[in-house]
């Protein structure tokens, strides 16, 4: 691999270049850490980074980012502190190459199927800045997650945004009709932020009918926390489709970082002109030893399950409109403009997610533990009995 694959590959290098030299001027491209921070500003952005509270304070509920508050298991933690000493190197114990031959067996694909990257964030937005262009639109559902539109605008593409369909699912339909000219067509499976899936014939028939020269991106980051079938088996059936892992959501490694792209050798090629970075040693010891522990994905799954089902039942007896989700998110119907309630919610030190433009009365919330749901049960109620402000 070059050093600089933008100076030295003389097909892409130009455009690409003068593509990314235009990036300064755009927004930033952000991902949910981010994403979530800047929705809780309530004054304009003195950073792309405010200062807010922790999960770590005690005493502040922070259900805001569709994090995992398991964190990391217990045979990651002892990974993480076994290789930390190691760290002055960039890969002193051949940890990615362990890695790639455990996600070879996991996915069932060769090595050259998949890449690692330091979470999801990167593939997803190289995915994006390769594929999309003027010419090619970024086609996405609406509401769903941002990254890639950021992502997509940086580059000069047109964002194509279809609603969901009645039951919250992508309308594959609609998606293909309304973008002939799409360079990529983003399924986030469960979608972000509703939690809701989309039929797996739906995006086998979207595979089958997109615009020639279209590439598939199947986000599936949090397709662990759901019983949902992957499509990665159609990456190995050697189809224009790319699909994102992460390390970040059931394997609660956020803050630790990993996270792998799967498509094929010829599409994974065309992400690296974006950037071919060192990975975190201890984020790739942590997945090693995530991938280890058979039990954990169901373990967790049932886990966070079980929390998002009572808080549900809650909701259900109060009388509060949601959208049933499979995930570690779920959207909430406030009636009222969603912004005042974070910002009502956040006097009560519980912070949740954010509003999306097409549906401002309704606010995200991340499933956290059983007593953060408590915390954030009272301070809702507390909230939505107060009157609408003006
Ligand atoms: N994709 C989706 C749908 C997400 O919600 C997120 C983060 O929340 C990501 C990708 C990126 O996650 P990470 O970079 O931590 O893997």
């Amino acid at each position: 691999m070059p050093s600089s694959p933008l100076l030295s590959s003389p097909g892409t290098s130009r455009r690409s270049f003068l593509r990314l030299a235009g990036l300064a001027a755009t927004l930033p491209v952000m991902s949910e850490g981010y994403l979530a921070r800047a929705a809780m500003q309530t004054a304009p952005a003195a950073s792309a980074f405010p200062k807010l509270p922790h999960a770590a304070d005690a005493q502040s509920v922070m259900i805001n980012a569709n994090e995992n508050p398991l964190g990391p298991c217990d045979a990651a933690l002892a990974a993480i502190t076994a290789i930390a000493r190691t760290g002055g190197r960039y890969d002193a114990t051949g940890c990615q190459d362990e890695l790639t031959a455990l996600l070879a067996k996991e996915y069932n694909l060769p090595p050259d199927h998949f890449a690692i990257y330091a979470g999801s964030s990167e593939p997803l937005q190289f995915a994006t800045l390769a594929f999309t262009s003027p010419d090619r639109s970024y086609v996405t559902a609406d509401p769903s997650y941002e990254s890639g539109m950021a992502a997509a605008a940086a580059g000069g593409a047109k964002v194509v945004k279809v609603p969901l369909t009645g039951t919250h699912a992508h309308d594959v339909k609609a998606m293909i009709a309304a973008a002939p000219n799409a360079g990529l067509l983003y399924i986030c499976n469960p979608n972000n932020p509703t939690g809701t899936l989309t039929p797996r014939e739906d995006i086998l028939w979207a595979l089958e009918h997109k615009p020639a020269g279209s590439i598939l991106l199947v986000d599936e980051a949090y397709i662990h926390l759901s019983d949902e079938q992957s499509v990665v088996d159609q990456v190995a059936a050697g189809k224009d489709l790319i699909v994102l892992r992460t390390f970040s959501k059931i394997y609660g490694m956020a803050g630790i970082r990993c996270g792998v792209v799967l498509g094929r050798p010829d599409l994974l090629q065309k992400l690296m002109v974006y950037g071919m970075n060192p990975l975190p040693v201890t984020g790739v010891a942590a997945a090693c030893a995530s991938l280890k522990q058979p039990e954990l994905v169901t373990t967790r799954r049932k886990i966070i399950a079980d929390t998002r089902h009572s808080t549900f039942a809650w909701l259900d007896r109060k009388g509060y409109k949601y959208i049933p989700s499979v995930s570690n998110c779920f959207m909430i119907d406030t009636g009222r403009p969603g912004r005042q309630v974070i910002a009502a919610m956040r006097q009560q030190d519980v912070y949740i997610g954010r509003t999306w433009p097409i549906w401002p009365n309704y606010v995200r919330i991340s499933v956290g533990t059983p007593h953060e749901m408590e915390v954030f049960q009272t301070a809702f109620e507390k909230v939505m009995n107060n009157p609408v402000s003006a």
